[in-house]
């Protein structure tokens, strides 16, 4: 199969003139950029609101700031709560306040316009390497290399690139450098971005309507195993103690504190789970009645669960809660799961 890049990037540009969707923020193919010394301000707050939303949901919010604050020189005056109130609904307000500390720093740094240079706008609050190649792209018609996780899946598939991921992005950046047309990184880059979203789809890539199919090595095979990601790497595992504590059918609970993991929940008295041998809360004949794991993000938790029944209750710091009420009393899955294990092992665990 021959590796054309002239005819990929002529096949490309072809399909998106004929299926472009028209957007307030976006160059018609092949025009000229606007006369507009405004429009890579238009560009990156597109972008900005773009990021993990859609375009549907994005279109009425770029509306409404463009006609209340229509360049960066008005958005950077503004109000922080009058801008914050109007970003209501598009979520993650970090977005809305790198938006604001990017648009100050605009007119700080450049005088009120956007730089066209990727080393430059990526020096800007809330602007990383995408944005910052989108922006110089299709802000300035810059030859910008835009790369995001569409982009990604679209080249790994024409290349069947098996390194996986994030390891094979610099072989997809050196592929696309080759494909992408001098005088054309702008609407490439949309047009990448479109066929990702609308034919090279993640799981049902619509191969037969696809303009690269005769330059793409994995449509002939399995294109959805394409990007390759990397294994996820292994939890370390820490270990931990629960302490099971029982008297007049009641069992001890206490409220972990605010700050840390499950903070502020209703759990058993435990250790730190940083795998120091902890002392139990009261001295004890205590029963080891097993362990429970749980997943937390950055680690695999074994929560070994000792328990003990008294015959009246000590004076320890927390709630006493009955015990055939406990799994109504919002404990976490971690807590849970250990109320189970007890519950079950009391009295078979000599
Ligand atoms: Fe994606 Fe199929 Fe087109 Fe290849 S031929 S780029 S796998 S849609």
């Amino acid at each position: 199969m021959p590796d054309s890049p002239p005819d990929v990037a002529a096949l490309l540009l072809g399909w998106y003139a004929a299926h472009a969707r028209s957007l307030p923020w976006r160059n018609p193919p092949g025009a000229a950029l606007p006369d507009d010394p405004d429009w890579p301000y238009r560009v990156w707050l597109s972008e900005i609101m773009l990021q993990q939303t859609t375009v549907v949901a994005v279109q009425p919010y770029f509306a409404a700031f463009t006609t209340r604050w229509p360049n960066v020189a008005a958005l950077a005056a503004a109000d922080d709560s009058e801008v914050m109130q109007a970003w209501a609904g598009l979520g993650y307000y970090a977005r809305a306040r790198n938006l604001l500390a990017c648009a100050r720093a605009v007119v700080d740094r450049h005088g009120g316009r956007f730089p066209g240079d990727e080393a430059a706008l990526r020096d800007l609050p809330g602007i990383g390497d995408y944005t910052a190649a989108a922006v110089a792209a299709f802000g300035f018609g810059k030859h910008a290399i835009v790369i995001d996780g569409n982009v990604e899946r679209v080249i790994t598939r024409l290349f069947e690139i098996a390194t996986p991921l994030p390891a094979a992005r610099a072989v997809i950046r050196a592929r696309l450098e080759t494909l992408v047309p001098t005088d054309a990184a702008g609407d490439f880059a949309q047009g990448l971005m479109d066929l990702a979203g609308r034919i090279c789809t993640p799981r049902n890539p619509r191969c037969d309507a696809c303009p690269l199919r005769g330059h793409c090595h994995a449509a002939a095979a399995d294109p959805t195993a394409f990007p390759v990601k990397a294994p996820k790497r292994a939890r370390p595992l820490r270990h931990g103690t629960a302490w099971w504590i029982e008297a007049d059918g009641d069992v001890l609970t206490i409220i972990r504190p605010a700050k840390g993991l499950l903070g502020g929940m209703r759990a058993l008295p435990s250790c730190d789970w940083r795998g120091t041998e902890a002392d139990p809360p009261l001295p004890a004949a205590w029963r080891d009645l097993g362990a429970v794991s749980h997943g937390f993000t950055h680690f695999e938790l074994s929560l070994a669960v000792r328990g003990v029944r008294l015959p009246a209750k000590p004076a320890l710091a927390g709630d006493w809660l009955p015990v055939a009420l406990l799994a109504g009393a919002g404990l976490p899955t971690l807590f849970e799961k250990a109320a189970v294990l007890a519950r079950a092992n009391m009295d078979v665990v000599a």
